[in-house]
């Protein structure tokens, strides 16, 4: 009994850029009212939600052990050895506190909170979902090119995640309502809030919320963790960061000068930098704040790998481990043209070969030294038929050409003459 139990039906709520509501990350299946329609925030409200039919059923299903159909993505990792996002926390006092019809009293103490998918920047690997620029970039591009364009939909999560409307804009959270309710709801009931966007510092109602929560004095209970690409800091935020009781930046970074300049296109280094300066100052001085490096290994920066880990290391200076920290360093599988599965093997090869050379320099940072061996292991293994990896490496090839083309920036064949030469090879 209970073998499907998982705590974020009792402590979590997950709020998509669309508004709409789901168990957690890890699932893609909405929250449904009766008639199995979305939920949404602008016709509903999170208490609502938390004790709706379908979530108080849920709950019960669990007790009972009975399989979760949302959780499939954590059913799968488990069975292949690996952790998921499930956790077993609290399982006896969770069932006592819940009623016979699926009921709980106390309200989610844990939010992930997305601000619809305003964004500035349209990285490489991202889709309209999370950044409003992508889609309409794409659009752009095809008002010249509408071959182009209809590749892009036909090869949908080959080269872009999200074509199913590339001109859609999630912008719920200007409604002054939906404002009230979600201002209201986080500072009276959540402790741990996860922001992300779109990118928050852009969102001038994600710092309403920090007003809103300063103004109840609630901001000293709270743990925030914010995910930004550090284009931006904000003095509103930066004065509110430290009343805060923790408060955590997730660095989107993807590698140095040039390169993640390319890849979080339009950023600047430079400013990132200073940026991260900021708040490195303001962790060290309130002892309340920190920093946590987070790449996305991919095809455009796995032959950095190195530098871009030791220039965190460098910034950190001593303080690693303690103030900073370095993510799991997660591949990215989607758009596959950005997996660097896809690239011949030979330069996957002399990739390995370069970045094992470096392997001695993480040996102190234990967690950084496992997850920088896994990625020269994964870049030995042959994973792709020849028949796919031809299709995405040419694939690779023209979504990239046609963006440079279209932004007049640094080309990826300038930026990686190694990796233009293998491509140029393996697809004749
Ligand atoms: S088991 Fe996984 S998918 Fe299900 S609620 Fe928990 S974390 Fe989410």
């Amino acid at each position: 009994m209970a073998k499907t139990y998982c705590s974020k039906l009792w402590d979590h709520q997950y709020i998509h850029m669309s508004g709409s509501f789901r168990f957690c990350c890890a699932t893609n299946d909405n929250i449904l009212n009766p008639k199995g329609n979305r939920y949404n925030i602008n016709n509903t409200s999170s208490e609502n939600v938390w004790n709706s039919e379908h979530v108080r059923n849920t709950r019960l299903n669990m007790i009972s052990g009975k399989e979760i159909p949302e959780c499939t993505k954590c059913v799968e990792q488990e069975s292949r050895g690996y952790t998921s996002m499930r956790s077993n926390a609290n399982k006896e006092i969770n069932f006592s506190n819940t009623n016979s019809d699926g009921r709980v009293s106390a309200m989610p103490g844990s939010m992930e909170l997305h601000y619809g998918n305003v964004c500035n920047l349209k990285c490489r690997m991202c889709s309209q979902n999370y950044s409003n620029q992508i889609g309409k970039e794409l659009l752009d591009i095809g008002k010249g090119d509408k071959e182009f364009l209809d590749w892009v939909i036909k090869q949908s999560g080959n080269v872009n995640n999200w074509t199913n409307n590339l001109s859609v804009e999630y912008l719920w959270f200007r409604n002054q309502k939906n404002k009230n309710k979600l201002n209201q709801f986080v500072s009276k009931n959540i402790q741990s809030l996860v922001v992300i966007g779109g990118e928050p510092t852009v969102i001038p109602e994600f710092y309403e919320l920090f007003d809103y929560c300063d103004e109840q004095n609630t901001l000293k209970e709270k743990n925030f963790t914010i995910v930004t690409n550090l284009t931006n800091t904000n003095p509103k935020m930066l004065e509110r960061l430290p009343k805060l009781k923790e408060w955590t930046i997730w660095a989107s970074m993807d590698g140095i000068g040039a390169r993640t300049e390319y890849i979080r296109y339009p950023s600047n280094f430079n400013k990132i930098t200073e940026n991260l300066n900021i708040y490195k100052s303001l962790a060290k001085k309130y002892s309340n704040g920190k920093i946590v490096f987070s790449p996305a290994i991919q095809l455009l920066n796995i032959d950095q790998l190195d530098t871009m880990l030791e220039w965190f290391v460098d910034f950190a200076e001593k303080d690693l481990g303690k103030i900073f920290g370095v993510s799991w360093l997660a591949q990215v599988w989607y758009p596959r043209i950005c997996n660097y599965d896809i690239a011949p093997r030979e330069y996957r090869l002399s990739v390995a070969d370069k970045l094992e050379k470096k392997t001695k320099l993480f040996e102190k940072y234990k967690s950084i030294k496992s997850y920088y061996t896994n990625q020269i292991e994964n870049l030995r293994k042959d994973t792709l038929d020849k028949d796919t990896e031809k299709h995405l490496q040419k694939s690779f090839i023209q979504y990239n050409d046609k963006l440079d083309a279209h932004r007049g920036s640094t080309t990826w064949r300038q930026l990686l003459p190694e990796l233009e030469t293998a491509l140029t090879k393996a697809i004749v």
